[in-house]
């Protein structure tokens, strides 16, 4: 049985700026849905993470749905872990990296939410690694996963109507921007640290 990781505060913690009565709708329907159509789908003892990489292995008329469903949970998963009531910075080795490659987290965030502003229809903007160590800000579709391209996906803003929309309406841009008062980078930043 695939399961989403477990909210790891209340649903209120993020207010204002995202509301409680999204987070509860989008933690409880939007991604414990994408595990329930997934358990429909497979009966696959593959460990999640290795869905995306070991695709092939499952029928090749399943395996469109079984990768967005696989990716819904991933996605969302991070996307928890990159938030908290207490916003966080990035430490050790991913704050070193980030200040060499960007000039400052300042700077960083910037071309960030820039990327996230220029996202065509639903998907996310990730931080993600490569095996190296190297640091890349991607948008991507629906509910691909870097994962797919052999990337580490370290951070990740969640860009769907449903992440915003209650509260924000159409203003996505001002969503865009207040999310980095709850951005925490200490789940980012231990991932890095182990990553090579
Ligand atoms: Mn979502």
């Amino acid at each position: 049985m695939y399961k989403v990781n477990t909210l790891l505060y209340s649903y209120n913690a993020l207010e204002p700026v995202i509301d409680e009565e999204t987070v509860n709708i989008h933690y409880n329907k939007h991604h414990k849905k994408y595990a329930e159509n997934l358990n429909k789908l497979t009966i696959s003892t593959i460990p999640l993470e290795q869905i995306p990489k070991r695709i092939n292995e499952f029928p090749l008329k399943d395996r469109g749905q079984i990768l967005y469903n696989a990716g819904g949970i991933l996605n969302h998963n991070l996307y928890w872990q990159s938030l908290n009531e207490t916003p966080g910075l990035p430490k050790g080795k991913l704050l070193n990296k980030i200040n060499n490659d960007y000039g400052s987290f300042e700077n960083f965030k910037k071309i960030f939410i820039n990327k996230s502003k220029n996202l065509v229809g639903s998907g996310y903007t990730f931080l993600v690694s490569d095996n190296n160590g190297n640091l890349t800000i991607i948008n991507l579709p629906n509910q691909e996963t870097p994962l797919s391209y052999d990337l580490t996906p370290l951070f990740t803003v969640d860009l769907w109507e449903h992440a915003y929309y209650l509260k924000y309406r159409n203003e996505r841009n001002k969503y865009i921007e207040n999310i980095w008062n709850k951005a925490n980078f200490d789940n980012a930043s231990k991932i890095y640290e182990k990553l090579f």
